[in-house]
């Protein structure tokens, strides 16, 4: 089975003033198809700049990635950003939601950067509410709906290209215990459907939701194991 993710001794450097920082030292993990993988750390730890470069918005100092098999450095920028609006559905903790804008054209939006007619957009976009248990919210402005409910939006907009990745970046970050459960479940029927799922967060609680939890410290992977919640179904 050719992994989703392939990263072979991936390092980031950031030139800040003078300075290298290292964010990524040397990482090295894959994700086949169907998994469902927290990464976990502490602040400062590399976990955003790693779903970054699998997300195709930045690329490695050194080291190999490929995505669904294809190599990113092998591509130019225009390539690199259709290979990301093809394959991929980000999730962020702050939702970037567009304020005083329904949630329909919300998450029309990358389907309009696409080029998909107003009808299938719409179509598709409702769709896509709908899954998210959104259907009687369609036409609310995202700036009147609870912090749970911008995040449903957020994720039916990753959803809405029928990506097979879906990234998030701490998406219960900003969320109280009974929306974060919401979300959480929303990931794992998603994942039960066969779409990969790799989310970052710092609590593990959270991380105990997915089957496959890869720590990180100091830009380095220190673990990778089941997690508590899949060796208790075995
Ligand atoms: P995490 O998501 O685990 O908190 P990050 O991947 O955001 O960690 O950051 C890893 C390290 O890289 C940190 O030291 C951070 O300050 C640094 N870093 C991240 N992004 C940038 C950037 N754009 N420019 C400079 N340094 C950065
Ligand atoms: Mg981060």
């Amino acid at each position: 089975m050719q992994p989703v993710i392939y990263m072979e001794h991936i390092k980031k450097v950031y030139r800040v003033g003078q300075e290298d920082l290292w964010a990524l030292r040397d990482v090295s993990f894959s994700v086949d198809p169907g998994e469902y993988v927290a990464i976990m750390g502490p602040s400062g730890s590399g976990k955003s700049t790693t779903m970054h470069i699998i997300g195709c918005l930045d690329v490695a100092t050194e080291g190999i990635y490929r995505l669904d098999g294809v190599d990113v450095a092998s591509l130019i920028d225009d390539e690199l950003a259709h290979l990301r609006n093809q394959k991929v559905g980000f999730v962020f903790q702050s939702f970037n939601l567009l304020p005083r804008t329904t949630a329909v054209e919300n998450v029309e939006l990358p389907l309009l950067y696409a080029g998909v007619p107003p009808r299938v957009r719409r179509e598709w976009a409702i769709e896509a509410l709908i899954r998210v248990g959104l259907g009687h919210r369609l036409y609310h402005h995202s700036n009147e709906l609870s912090g749970g409910q911008q995040q449903r939006v957020a994720i039916a907009r990753a959803l809405v290209g029928n990506p097979s990745l879906i990234l998030a970046d701490e998406p219960t970050g900003a969320l109280d215990s009974h929306s974060s459960e919401e979300i959480l479940g929303i990931f794992a029927e998603l994942n039960q459907e066969g779409r990969t799922v790799v989310m970052v967060t710092h609590e593990p609680d959270v991380a105990h939701h997915a089957k496959r939890i890869i720590s990180f410290r100091d830009g380095m992977v220190v673990s990778d194991t089941l997690s508590p919640v899949t060796e208790g179904r075995r």
